[in-house]
């Protein structure tokens, strides 16, 4: 259920709403917008005494919310949210571009690939410092020493860190340097860290299962919004299919579906996807053309030296060339506003 207040309505008819909700036991999420708040309602197993909420002061609607994701829905929120990181949008106008290594290397390696990215104007840099590698016997991540890198290049070039939190455990110390937490395609499932996400103030990229359906994916959202962090960014990274061309089948309806099912920004991975470098530009505009408010790419100064999936990782001259063509794209795909019905 959706609470749709009036455009006029205070703040205290709001909080006396969110109060009622919780008197019938429920809990209340709040959503404002730029237009109304509405109030979202959980944890009802049944109908809710509509007519108890629809008296009070302020209240202009109630509405039912027909899916079983509600704070994720477009048919909760029809604005388009967008996702403010340290004053750089991650959705609405603008193509997000996030850049860098898998992994976070040498303290030397790792600041002269992020300096390579500031000088062609890339504003958030990507690089994992735990890494969810298939194998137990390759190259783990450089754990604490590569946040302390991490930290260095936050610093150094404003760089806004996008960087992979694995456990519960370790969350505390990542948070410290991230700007996005990234939640790994193995974690997408992982509820308890999920719970633990949805307490955290930092804004989240989500990535899609190579498994997951769609609304595994929005359920997963979901978990991390009624928590209580409404800074939920989705990501495309390719699933698993029968196809061995690539590494994993970038479902680039998955993108478009996203966009007409949820207010939240969606980005495309087209190097996990790809596998290789050479399939990473086209899965990109593919990305772009449907829909994708940004890409997640693997970039290296020396890709062929890269300590983890170097194969799938573009030279910052690949990466440039790319990056100018898609912003291209962008004025010709422009990002779709429309509220869509379901
Ligand atoms: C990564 O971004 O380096 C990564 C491990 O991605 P995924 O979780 O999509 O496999
Ligand atoms: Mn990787």
């Amino acid at each position: 259920m959706l609470v749709v207040m009036r455009v006029d309505a205070t703040d205290a008819q709001v909080d006396a709403v969110c109060a009622a909700i919780k008197n019938l036991g429920y809990e209340p999420h709040p959503m404002p917008g730029a237009q109304r708040t509405a109030v979202c309602i959980t944890g009802n197993e049944g109908a809710v005494d509509r007519d108890r909420l629809a008296q009070l002061a302020g209240v202009r609607e109630i509405i039912r919310v027909s899916k079983q994701y509600k704070l994720v829905s477009l048919e909760t929120k029809s604005e388009r949210t967008v996702v403010d990181v340290r004053g750089e949008p991650i959705g609405g106008q603008e193509l997000t571009l996030i850049a860098g290594p898998c992994s976070v290397e040498t303290e030397e390696r790792t600041m002269a690939i992020a300096e390579a990215l500031t000088a062609i104007g890339i504003k958030f840099f990507r690089a994992g410092a735990y890494k969810p590698r298939t194998s137990p016997y390759a190259f783990q991540g450089l754990e604490e020493e590569g946040l302390k890198i991490l930290a260095k290049v936050r610093e150094t070039f404003g760089l806004r860190i996008v960087t992979e939190a694995m456990s519960e455990e370790t969350l505390p110390a990542v948070a410290e340097v991230a700007d996005v937490l990234q939640i790994g395609a193995r974690n997408m499932q992982n509820t308890a860290l999920l719970k633990k996400i949805g307490k955290c103030a930092l804004p989240v990229l989500l990535k899609r299962g190579a498994a997951a359906t769609l609304e595994e994916l929005l359920m997963a959202g979901e978990y991390i919004m009624s928590g209580g962090n409404h800074q939920v960014i989705f990501c495309e990274r390719g699933i698993r299919t029968f196809g061995d061309h690539v590494r994993n089948t970038l479902d680039v309806s998955a993108i478009a579906a996203v966009k007409e099912l949820s207010h939240l920004p969606t980005l495309g991975d087209p190097s996990h996807a790809a596998g290789k470098r050479n399939l990473v530009p086209p899965l990109a505009r593919a990305a772009v053309a449907a829909g994708a408010d940004g890409l997640i790419v693997e970039v290296h100064t020396d890709p062929s030296t890269a300590w983890s999936d170097g194969a799938q990782t573009l030279s910052v001259e690949e990466f440039k060339r790319l990056a100018d063509e898609l912003r291209h794209y962008r004025e010709v795909f422009p990002p779709t506003q429309s509220p869509v019905a379901i």
